[in-house]
């Protein structure tokens, strides 16, 4: 027995730094990463939300100079929500092509012509209650609500819309917005749907930041957070209705969602690390409890090492400026 041990060293990759780059697996530019925008109408300044250290609501007045500092540190796509003062039973503002769903994303465009305005399409930022849809008695109301988010996809379209994102969580939301922009001339529009949104914790500071006030919860349309297999039967009839790009929400806690669908489907798939991810790392980070921007390229590195393509992330801006 001359054989010496050990013959396999995994360490002599990770003698220099020089040899640890070229041996790293996953990275982070930003081609990957899309910026969310919270805009809110009838509003003077920069509106600082609390739970979301570093993020501001914009102003709608405002955007055009917002976008162009946004586009000028090389972020190339943003998600837009609306912060609405105009909110009914319906949403029927979000449809409206006057209304601030569509305005907004006129601006970014003529703001920014080069950058990608991807639509979040849902109602809760538009209705009294806080729902992604029409209240029929005690429920959401499946298929009226998909014909509603048909009509706001047209009208995010016609305002110049580069994507569609539905979050709705409603059933047959991807076939019957493919087919309402079809029927519209956009057929070469794409949508990415927010296939696996789980009913999740993690939203709060969204929330307030978004000026949703909701009545209840959304456990009769999200997704039940200690489901996976769910998670893929949501993605597989995502892909069969016509969606372009998958996606996970929130990022972190679902790596293993993630990583699943990766597997089983060709598109690509999207991440979203949401806002009570980021105020865990902001506020732990304020506490001199962790290294942010440390603690940021693990998470957002371990979100493409999981199977992600696109992430979209509040750190987008402050990798933007320090880099990953
Ligand atoms: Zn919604």
């Amino acid at each position: 027995m001359s054989q010496q041990f050990p013959i396999t060293r995994l360490r002599r990759l990770r003698a220099n730094q020089t040899l640890r780059d070229m041996v790293q697996e996953n990275t982070v530019t930003l081609n990957d990463l899309i910026y969310p925008i919270f805009v809110e109408e009838e509003l003077d300044d920069y509106a600082p939300v609390e739970s979301m250290p570093g993020i501001n609501r914009i102003p709608e007045r405002k955007l055009d100079a917002a976008i162009k500092e946004i586009a000028g540190l090389g972020i190339k796509a943003v998600m837009t929500f609306g912060v609405s003062r105009h909110k009914d039973e319906d949403g029927s503002d979000s449809w409206n092509p006057n209304g601030l769903l569509a305005r907004m994303i006129k601006r970014a465009k003529d703001a920014a012509p080069d950058m990608l305005v991807i639509s979040d399409t849902c109602f809760c930022e538009y209705t009294s209650h806080g729902h992604c849809g029409v209240i029929h008695g005690n429920d959401v109301h499946n298929d009226h609500t998909i014909e509603n988010l048909g009509r706001q996809s047209v009208v995010a379209a016609e305002a110049g819309a580069d994507m569609i994102a539905p979050s709705a969580m409603m059933d047959g939301q991807v076939a019957a917005i493919r087919s309402a922009l079809d029927g519209s001339g956009f057929s070469g529009l794409p949508i990415m749907a927010y296939s696996s949104k789980f009913a999740s914790a993690f939203y709060g500071p969204f929330r307030a930041a978004a000026g949703c006030d909701l009545q209840g919860d959304r456990k009769a349309y999200q997704m039940n957070p200690l489901n996976g297999r769910e998670a893929l039967r949501e993605s597989i009839t995502d892909e069969a209705e016509g969606a372009d790009i998958l996606m996970v929400k929130p990022a972190l806690p679902y790596l293993d969602v993630l990583s699943q669908i990766r597997q089983r489907s060709l598109l690509p798939i999207a991440a979203y690390q949401v806002s009570g991810e980021y105020a865990m790392i902001k506020f732990a980070a304020q506490a001199g409890a962790i290294d942010e921007h440390r603690v940021v390229r693990e998470t957002l590195g371990s979100i493409k090492r999981a199977g992600a393509d696109l992430i979209m992330t509040y750190f987008a801006m402050d990798i933007a400026r320090q880099g990953f």
